[in-house]
């Protein structure tokens, strides 16, 4: 799962993205409304954690905006004001979580989780696909037919879960690179052949069944069988 994360308080910040990327979310951290906007507008992203006082544009105007645009990703509001009146306001932008802070981590987790529960979002503890399963909880892509397992690196973890979030779907090259890397991080474009080799190489390690098809000039495919 990708993550905006909208907070110009760095040192809160940088714990948030510590704690997330602890949990095998990948979170890109900005730190103003107009960059804020601007990734909220990019539709790359599963959830995203919007402070309402930021320099700029403040996190109810994102909101009203992305939300006028039909951009419907789940919003977690983060904010030091505790007040009704503004959690209303926050309810009435198009949040579908308000989380007063200061908070706890924690609590923090389980609203991302509810949030990006929502929808068509799959839970995100668990995801499976023929006999194998990925676990947020470790990290581990495991066979669930003989009990082997190992452990994704971060770029793995996050390509795999796309795949097993679309399985039997032909996902293009630049889908998976922008979803993997982000969209505006053309260099890294060509390490996707390179992580779907380690993938397939991981499946194999594990004696998975499963296999990532490449459909020349379409892209790759999570497929069952030989
Ligand atoms: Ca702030």
């Amino acid at each position: 799962m990708r993550i905006l994360l909208v907070e110009d308080e760095k040192k809160l910040s940088a714990a948030v993205c510590k704690v997330l990327e602890g949990e095998n979310y990948v979170v890109d951290p900005v730190y103003t409304g107009d960059d804020g906007l601007d990734g909220a507008e990019s539709g790359i992203y599963d959830a995203i954690i919007l402070d309402v006082m930021l320099p700029g544009m403040d996190g109810f105007t994102i909101l009203r905006t992305i939300r006028k645009e039909g951009i419907r990703t789940p919003v977690l509001m983060l904010t030091a004001r505790s007040g009704l009146e503004d959690r209303v306001q926050g309810l009435e932008s198009g949040a579908d979580y308000y989380l007063p802070k200061p908070f706890q981590m924690v609590e923090l987790l389980a609203c991302l989780k509810v949030i990006t529960r929502r929808g068509d979002a799959m839970p995100v503890t668990e995801l499976t696909f023929g006999d194998v399963v990925l676990r947020q909880s470790d990290g581990h892509l495991a066979n669930t037919a003989n009990g082997q397992s190992v452990k994704l690196g971060t770029k793995e973890y996050q390509l795999m879960e796309i795949f097993l979030r679309n399985p039997r779907q032909i996902l293009s090259k630049d889908t998976l690179s922008e979803r993997v890397w982000g969209y505006d991080d053309s260099s890294e474009y060509n390490n996707l052949e390179v992580y779907v080799s380690f993938l397939r190489k991981k499946l194999g390690f594990i004696g998975s069944t499963i296999r990532i098809r490449v459909t020349r000039g379409m892209g790759y495919s999570l497929e069952e069988g030989k």
